[in-house]
């Protein structure tokens, strides 16, 4: 990275700016979690007796039943023993650094493009997290800073159930790491993968809750622009967790989409390399959605040349097992005039959606 690394960012622990999310983690082994963490933990110093830093290997388990919003950036940092109220002002609090040795690192997730992502624990809540490791040379020699940078300036702003949420993040010489919440059933398209193709009601749960996130992304003028299985991942009971915002911008733009990845997901206007706005998610949510009933995105062929076509065409062909419902929906989201398409609110109140919708 030719910026030193203290421009890298700014700052996302995002307690500081927003204080009214802050939710108190809870502390104590990972079993039990009654107390507030602003106490002197004597479990959290006998943890760490226990479990000096640089202990790497083990398996950590998650924490569940706690709010589906916790904040990280709990006031607290281990020191001598006992936990220490960190200090109040909004400027400190958020230029909290984080560091390597305030984790326990466990078993590897999965393999990303520029490094790792890690189970880990911070070490003085317990507050069980996914890090993500990446290489600074790899992302230097990709030229890929500024969609790291523009990652986590939109991905640790974002606040909702369906959305994978971004705590943090912190670099040495060579890394950078990104504090993630983990998502303890993990992709999705390992799930896909495994049982061939959803039955509708499975669909409709998981597009109703990809809908409500994006509306809500919609709602902040950011566009994902890479909607597909990889990149989404399952939270504790299944819910679904949009995650890498890799690809996100703030609408409208015209930034061209790498043609080097799969092209099933892209809308006519990005592969045309048009000017696009938030209705590619719409686009992608009909791929999507017709993924999940037939197991293979609907414009899928040998070559990128032939995907092309097909998508330019929009040639949609649906196996009558699909319901006739279903082709309803998918046809008014893959639309090739992104004004013709149907509304994310009115998807939610599309007849499919509303009589399949598992509500948990
Ligand atoms: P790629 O672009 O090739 O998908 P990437 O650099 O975007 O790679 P990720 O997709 O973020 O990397 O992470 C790689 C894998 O690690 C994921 O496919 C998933 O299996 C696992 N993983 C990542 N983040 C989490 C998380 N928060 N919780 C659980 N597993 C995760
Ligand atoms: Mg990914």
């Amino acid at each position: 990275m030719a910026a030193e690394p203290d421009c890298l960012l700014k700052s996302v622990n995002s307690s500081a700016s927003d204080p009214h999310q802050s939710v108190k983690i809870q502390p104590g082994p990972v079993k039990t979690h009654e107390k507030a963490v602003t106490s002197k933990s004597t479990d959290s110093a006998r943890y760490q007796r226990e479990h000096p830093p640089g202990e790497s290997g083990r398996v950590l388990k998650p924490v569940n039943s706690r709010p589906s919003c916790p904040e990280l950036t709990a006031p607290v940092k281990p020191g001598s023993g006992k936990v220490q109220q960190k200090t109040t002002t909004s400027s400190e609090s958020a230029r909290k650094k984080w560091t390597l040795e305030d984790f326990d690192i466990g078993r590897p997730l999965g393999k990303g493009k520029f490094g790792n992502v890690y189970l880990a624990r911070e070490k003085s809540t317990k507050y069980v997290v996914a890090l993500k490791v990446l290489f600074k040379s790899q992302l230097q020699k990709a030229g890929v800073e500024h969609q790291l940078r523009r990652e986590i300036e939109i991905q640790s702003h974002l606040r909702h159930p369906n959305i994978l949420r971004l705590f943090g993040y912190f670099h040495d010489k060579s890394r950078v790491y990104l504090i993630l919440e983990f998502a303890p059933k993990g992709e999705l398209y390992k799930e896909l993968t495994k049982n061939t193709r959803f039955d509708e009601k499975q669909t409709a749960s998981y597009i109703h809750q990809l809908t409500s996130a994006l509306l809500y992304c919609h709602s902040k003028k950011v566009i994902h622009r890479d909607i597909k299985p990889e990149n989404l991942l399952l939270g504790n009971n299944g819910e679904l967790k949009i995650a890498d915002f890799g690809w996100s911008v703030h609408a409208p733009s015209s930034r061209r989409a790498t043609l080097c990845g799969t092209l099933d997901y892209l809308p006519p206007e990005m592969i045309e390399g048009k000017l696009h706005d938030e209705k590619v998610d719409i686009w992608s949510l009909g791929v999507l959605c017709y993924e999940f009933l037939v197991g293979k995105p609907p414009f899928e062929a040998e070559t990128n040349t032939d995907t092309y076509r097909r998508i330019t065409k929009v040639d949609l062909q649906f196996p009558t097992y699909v319901s006739n419902s279903a082709q309803n929906l998918i046809s008014q989201l893959l639309r090739h005039d992104p004004k013709q398409r149907i509304s994310l609110d009115r998807v939610l109140k599309h007849h499919w959606v509303k009589d399949n919708v598992i509500i948990s």
